[in-house]
Formats: structure tokens, C-alpha cells, sequence
């Protein structure tokens, strides 16, 4: 009941917005994952792909599939089959093992490219200047069954509103030079459709900078035990 009720209202609060609510249910039971779907909502995230595997194996095949945290190369190939967009593309290795899988599936896979924006120490994502590059190498434009649609970001964890917006507004900023220079258009890989940005914690201040795509779960599940 209560999910069904925290996803009616955030969906009301995103009413205004581009922004499309993909529920985050990494860590969180199949019971809860049926309530999610019962509730209507089909676009899952998850950030581990043995736990997603196992789930999509045993949910409604109409739900969509988001691998939001950081993906290895050795484990592209269980989500290939079904997964609808990786998130967390930080190198052109992975995107070259993603097309390879995506291929052996016969099919095309949609990505974003995650990028850096948090001030904080993080492992994960390109900078500006390496996503430029990756956009711009020719082995990336010589791939066939991948296509980039856009951009994911993580906002440093904090409770400082103005950092957060700042870090927000420059991947906004980035998805529009993007956009504007029609940067990689050229290779008929990639389309500027998504960004993907904003959590429980801040996914009204993402919504409202331009965000297409949240990622939201605690805000939506009682805490976890
Ligand atoms: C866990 C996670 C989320 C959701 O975080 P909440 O704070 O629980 O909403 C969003 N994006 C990524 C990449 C995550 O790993």
C-alpha cells in the first residue's frame, strides 16, 4: 500500500516535468518488486546483475530494465538478453563488449554514458573531455548494435542544495552542447534523448533542471531491514 501511494505521488509531483520515474528496487524482494508493478510502474532499476537476472527471470516480461551502478565487462552478458537501458557506460571497452553481446542477441542496446559531476571521491565515469573523446574515436564509430541515447550523472552525497544544483546544471549544460553540435550524430549511433540524474534525495531539484530519467527507491520503500 505504501509504495503503490509514494509512487502515485511522486508521479503526480513529476506531472510538470520531462522527467519519467524508473524505481530503483536493487536489494528489495520480489514481493516488493510485484507491489511496483501492481502499482503500474514498469520501468525497474538495478545496480547488481546477478540480483537482476534473478529477478527478471521470474517477473512480467513487459517490465523495463535499468542497470544503474557500475557494470564489468565478464557480466554484460547475462543482461544482453533483456536489458533495456545500461546507464553506466565509463569506458569504450565496456561499450565494445555491450555491442559484441548485444550482437550475439541480435539485437541493438541503448546506453548512457555516465559522467562525473560529484566533487567527492568516486570511482566511476568520464569527464567531459573523456566522453568527448570516447564520442569522437573510430573504433566507437565502427560499432553496430549499440546506440547512445544520452547521459547519467550522480550528484555528490550531500545536503548542500546549491552544490547539488551546480552539479546538476553542468551535466544539463554538457546534454545541451551535446545536443546543440550534434556531437556523434554523424555515426548514426547516437540520439540526445535522455538524462538521467536526481534520487530520493534530490530527484525534484534533477527534475526540474532537466532530468528525463530518475532513479528513485528509498523514498519509495519502507527502510530496509
Ligand atoms: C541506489 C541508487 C539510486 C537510488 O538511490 P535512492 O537514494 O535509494 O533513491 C539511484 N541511482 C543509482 C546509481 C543507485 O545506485
Amino acid at each position: 500500500m505504501a509504495i503503490t501511494e509514494q509512487i502515485s505521488l511522486i508521479n503526480k509531483q513529476l506531472n510538470d516535468s520531462p522527467a519519467r520515474l524508473i524505481v530503483v528496487t536493487k536489494t528489495r524482494g520480489i514481493e516488493e518488486l510485484q507491489e511496483t508493478y501492481a502499482a503500474g510502474a514498469i520501468e525497474f532499476g538495478e545496480n547488481r546483475v546477478q540480483e537482476m537476472v534473478e529477478k527478471q527471470a521470474v517477473l512480467p516480461k513487459d517490465i523495463l530494465w535499468h542497470q544503474i551502478g557500475h557494470l564489468q565487462t565478464n557480466k554484460v552478458k547475462y543482461i544482453a538478453p533483456f536489458i533495456h537501458l545500461i546507464h553506466s557506460v565509463d569506458s569504450l571497452n565496456l561499450l565494445k563488449e555491450i555491442n559484441k553481446q548485444a550482437a550475439k542477441n541480435d539485437r541493438i542496446i541503448d546506453c548512457l554514458l555516465q559522467i562525473y559531476i560529484a566533487t567527492e571521491e568516486s570511482k566511476f565515469g568520464l569527464d567531459f573531455s573523456e566522453a568527448d573523446a570516447l564520442l569522437a574515436d573510430s573504433e566507437f564509430a565502427g560499432l553496430k548494435n549499440i546506440r547512445i541515447v544520452g547521459l547519467m550523472g550522480m550528484a555528490s552525497f550531500t545536503a548542500d542544495e546549491t552544490q547539488i544544483r551546480q552539479e546538476f546544471q553542468s551535466l544539463a549544460d554538457f546534454f545541451q552542447k551535446l545536443k546543440n553540435n550534434k556531437t556523434g550524430l554523424s555515426t548514426g549511433l547516437v540520439e540526445w534523448i535522455e538524462l538521467s540524474m536526481g534520487m530520493s534525495g534530490d530527484y525534484l531539484i534533477a527534475a526540474e533542471l532537466g532530468a528525463t530519467l530518475v532513479r528513485v527507491g528509498s523514498a519509495i520503500f519502507s527502510p530496509r531491514h
